[in-house]
């Protein structure tokens, strides 16, 4: 399939120059050393949404207790969600 071979290889030097354009563009990192993106943070753990499935950085993550198991919610909508409770599908 040589359409499928082109698509990733265009979708790689894609995600290349979003890397080098994206590194460019944060001066202050290279000043502090820090990341300001917290997505970009080495060895943030991410925790997946028990609603959406949205996985998104441990620190940011809404906890809560859900009928007695320990749950993670990536927004307080998703939370407001699945505590409502929804019929298993
Ligand atoms: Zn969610």
């Amino acid at each position: 399939m040589p359409g499928m071979l082109r698509l990733l290889l265009l979708a790689a030097a894609a995600y290349l120059i979003y890397r080098g354009v994206r590194s460019l563009l944060r001066p202050t990192d290279r000043l502090t050393g820090k990341p300001k993106d917290p997505l970009d943070r080495v060895g943030t753990p991410l925790v997946q949404c028990a609603e959406c499935g949205q996985f998104i950085p441990e620190p940011e993550a809404i906890r809560a207790s859900v009928g007695g198991q320990r749950r993670t919610f990536c927004s307080p909508e998703c939370r407001a969600g699945d505590t409502r409770g929804k019929p298993d599908s």
